[in-house]
């Protein structure tokens, strides 16, 4: 059996998923909502079915899908990009993302990587041959330091990973910060791989900076997208890569022999979805910022420390003082008492942290849940603990 397998572990937070429906608890663990999707754009998709879009998509994607993506970043993003030659559709931003690596990396490459970080971008270089070199980002308020980010670029350095808003801390890279990385980009000759599924869960008035809108960043960017998050349609598995012709033809060809296409009507749905408008945006944004008010006094009573986050829908709490209280030294150990005492399921830290110590006093909660969710979780969390 392949040794390269034996060198990651499966994804905790679908594992927690997993245990978390055995237990019958509440899934604050992996990011999706459970509350419906839009009944439009559920309507869309059964119209897209009805309408006999069963069969094959183009591989890299429908070109009304690629034609909307190409108007929304447009307008919302400011990227100029041709839906004939600089979009792949893929089976959600997981499938570009490793498309994206796989495109980019010969061996000896190395990738640089914000820590905490996305679970799956420690498989994703493993599976693509990079090396990763991680940069901290320094909690509460997950700064990194500019001296340690320039030091981690090398002549070894293919690309950075930019995952802005950011899962788990919150993090929103500001214009600075990123006009910091494009100027090493720049400076390296190094590609940055922007995962923005959150671009539109923003809070406190924050804003969202595409790093392709920057100057002299379009031509080494790779923009990674999905309805996934904005749409509250996890399972459809519709994600997009958006680069320069010449990357794009790297990616399309991975993706033609990994997945060949995303699914067909769910691809004609998704042009319809991003149509919507900012006051759709809008509604989403009010809805998550109060859930994250709500989600956030109810952990600091229950005694994790915490700040606000600024966008995505994650908050990666210090457990510490809790896990004190109840003689538990292992955020893992700390996870699974958590849902047999309360029924809540969490993710442990270690799992965004190469360095597993460091995530050890940590776990994530996710809030995008219906209100009857969350008025629950809040109860449990504050007289059970
Ligand atoms: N991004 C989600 C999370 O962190 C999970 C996405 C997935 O499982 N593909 O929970």
């Amino acid at each position: 059996l392949s040794q390269i397998t034996e060198t990651f572990s499966e994804s905790v937070i679908r594992e927690m998923t997993r245990i978390c429906d055995e237990a019958g608890g509440y899934n604050l663990s992996q990011g999706f909502p459970d509350f419906e999707s839009p009944k439009a754009v559920q309507e869309a998709a059964i119209r897209a079915i009805q309408a006999g879009f069963n069969q094959y998509p183009v591989t890299f994607g429908e070109p009304e899908l690629r034609e909307a993506i190409s108007r929304k970043v447009r307008e919302y993003n400011h990227i100029e990009c041709n839906p004939k030659t600089d979009i792949t559709v893929t089976c959600g931003a997981t499938e570009a993302m490793i498309a994206t690596l796989k495109a980019l990396i010969n061996p000896g490459d190395e990738i640089i990587i914000f820590e905490p970080f996305y679970e799956n971008y420690g498989p994703d270089s493993i599976l693509s041959g990079a090396t990763p070199r991680y940069v901290t980002l320094y909690g509460p308020d997950w700064h990194y330091l500019a001296e340690e980010l320039a030091a981690a670029f090398n002549e070894k350095t293919k690309a950075i990973i930019i995952n802005t808003p950011n899962n788990p801390t919150g993090k929103v890279f500001s214009k600075e910060e990123l006009a910091e990385i494009a100027a090493l980009c720049i400076k390296w000759d190094t590609y940055a791989v922007a995962d923005e599924i959150y671009e539109h869960i923003l809070y406190d008035g924050t804003r969202h900076v595409s790093i392709a809108s920057l100057p002299g960043m379009a031509e080494r960017t790779i923009t990674i997208n999905s309805i996934s998050k904005t749409y509250s349609v996890t399972g459809w598995r519709v994600g997009w890569a958006i680069a320069a012709p010449e990357i794009t033809k790297r990616i399309r060809k991975v993706h033609d022999f990994f997945t060949v296409g995303a699914p067909t009507p769910l691809q004609h749905a998704a042009a319809e979805a991003m149509t919507y408008g900012p006051e759709y945006y809008e509604g989403l944004k009010n809805h998550y910022g109060e859930a994250r008010n709500f989600v956030l006094d109810a952990l600091r009573q229950a005694g994790f420390k915490c700040e606000l986050p600024q966008g995505a829908y994650y908050v990666l709490t210090d457990a510490s003082d809790v896990m004190a209280r109840l003689g538990i030294t292992d955020d893992t150990a700390f996870s699974r008492k958590l849902i047999e005492l309360t029924g809540v399921a969490t993710v442990p830290g270690s799992s965004f942290y190469a360095d597993k110590t460091k995530g050890s006093r940590q776990v994530r909660f996710c809030f995008c849940k219906k209100w009857e969710t969350l008025k629950h979780v809040a109860q449990v969390l504050t007289t059970k603990l």
